[in-house]
């Protein structure tokens, strides 16, 4: 994908930092390591652009476009097309102001810079009484996880982050600022709706923003076979008030502070303690299901923190997937329990959608599947010097026969960097449309590192 350093022509960036408000910098100066350090790991970029307004994602773009390289853009840092080694890196980490106004539709909108991290967010609207279905660790993206879908951790009320979506600012290919809107350029409107970041570089976010008046979050333990467990979360959720989501993981010891077991954790949209339990009563009287946290918390407390890693001692790989399951049946619930009794270094994970997101009709965004009714992703973890051929080759054979059960692929949560991924994302008709609006609005395929939608 990326051209070996020596044979690139070295980049003349004087112009570019004559235009540019904020830092660029380049492999030799200080603060190289620092900036190219992402969650995902370290990248080597030819070039880093910070950008500090957004006249200056407008001179970075046209800078890249003169030069003939392509657009590495970063918000929260957390995919691997952070670490890949070539393109100017766009790093829009500065653009990260949180305006909360009045909608004229009635009710609270927020204006979120491209740049910001749900943490950010989670603070500012719960000062507002407010929130959005997000994603459920703090330093994720608004961006990234907001062009590829988002789900979060009220997307049965409310759906996924781009359900809540209202409109948007971008920079296109050309460097132009383009306003986005169900009424003005409704089709670019419609692709980054889960199109991702194929289509310029957003840089400001408008979401409508829903009164939360409490959360109450519960963490469950689950012991035993998981089998009939998940079999009654199922029951449960297919009639469950859409105040609750629900996810059940099953991991491994990740470190001391996180040992390895099964959990449910909930949670509800409300204040009432005593709703949750009554509502959850039903798994609470399961042999090996035992009530480990209940309780009312504030909204930014229930996103997770997730540490930058050491980039000495990047995560090992993982081997597997994720699918977009219609109907969670005993046969699949079997298999994923099989999968991780097949190795200790697996992990397991369902999260429920249905609700707010199967309100949405298929046609009205890219992301696939709102049939489905949980979300559910399986890997083993590709140690060195643990996972040899024979069992990579297991893994991936298991993970196939799930998600040949499953109705679509969610882009944001698979690691690969495969070009040809889109294509087992989208379904053709939707693909079609998405090359004919890239076609439009970037031919020459400056946006190519993400999952990319080639121009028609
Ligand atoms: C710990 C962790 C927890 C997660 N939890 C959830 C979850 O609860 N729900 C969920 O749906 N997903 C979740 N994800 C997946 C997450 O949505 C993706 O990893 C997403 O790509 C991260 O976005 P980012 O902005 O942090 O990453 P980045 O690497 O900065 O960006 C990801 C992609 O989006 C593009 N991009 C980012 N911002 C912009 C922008 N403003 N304009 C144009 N392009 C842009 C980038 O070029 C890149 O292609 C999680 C991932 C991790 C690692």
């Amino acid at each position: 994908m990326s051209a070996p350093r020596d044979i690139v022509r070295r980049m003349d960036i004087a112009p570019l930092r004559t235009v540019v408000s904020g830092a660029v910098l380049a492999i030799e100066d200080e603060g190289w390591d620092a900036a190219r350090a992402s969650h995902a790991g370290l990248g080597s970029p030819e070039v880093i652009v910070r950008v500090a307004s957004i006249d200056d994602v407008s001179e970075a773009v046209r800078f890249i476009a003169a030069s003939k390289r392509v657009a590495v853009v970063r918000a929260g840092g957390h995919s691997a097309w952070c670490t890949l080694d070539d393109g100017v890196l766009i790093d829009l980490t500065a653009l990260d102001a949180v305006e909360v106004v009045d909608d004229p539709e009635g009710g609270a909108l927020v204006r979120i810079g491209g740049g910001a991290r749900w943490g950010d967010v989670a603070r500012v609207l719960a000062k507002h009484g407010l929130g959005i279905s997000s994603g459920d660790t703090a330093s994720v993206g608004v961006g990234g996880l907001t062009l590829g879908g988002g789900i979060g951790w009220m997307v049965r009320a409310w759906g996924l982050a781009v359900d809540q979506l209202v409109g948007a600012q971008l920079v296109t290919a050309e460097g132009e600022v383009v306003e986005v809107s169900e009424t003005s350029h409704p089709d670019l409107f419609w692709a980054i709706r889960g199109g991702g970041g194929n289509f310029g570089i957003v840089t400001r976010f408008d979401f409508h923003a829903h009164d939360l008046p409490g959360v109450v979050f519960a963490t469950l333990g689950v012991s035993g076979d998981s089998r009939p467990v998940l079999g009654a979360l199922r029951d449960l959720l297919a009639d469950a008030p859409r105040a609750l989501t629900v996810s059940f993981m099953d991991v491994p010891a990740m470190d001391p502070s996180a040992p390895a077991g099964a959990t449910i954790t909930a949670c509800w949209i409300g204040e009432d303690e005593g709703e949750l339990r009554g509502v959850l009563a039903p798994l609470l009287t399961l042999e090996g299901v035992s009530e480990i946290d209940l309780g009312a918390r504030a909204y930014p407390d229930i996103l997770m923190d997730a540490p930058m890693p050491d980039p000495e001692q990047p995560l090992p790989g993982f081997v597997g997937g994720n699918t977009l399951v219609e109907t969670l049946d005993d046969g699949f619930i079997d298999g994923l329990a099989s999968f991780r009794e097949s190795t200790e270094a697996s992990v397991i994970f369902l999260r429920s959608l249905g609700g707010a997101f199967g309100d949405v009709p298929q046609d009205a965004t890219p992301f696939p599947a709102r049939g489905a009714t949980w979300f559910a992703m399986a890997g083993g973890f590709d140690i060195p010097g643990l996972v040899d051929d024979a069992e990579r080759a297991r893994l991936q054979s298991a993970w196939g026969a799930l998600e040949a059960h499953g109705a679509g692929v969610y882009g944001n949560f698979t690691t690969t960097t495969d070009p040809a991924f889109a294509a087992r994302m989208f379904p053709p008709q939707t693909m079609a449309r998405l090359a004919a609006i890239k076609a439009q609005w970037d031919p020459r395929n400056l946006f190519a590192r993400n999952h990319n939608v080639a121009p028609e």
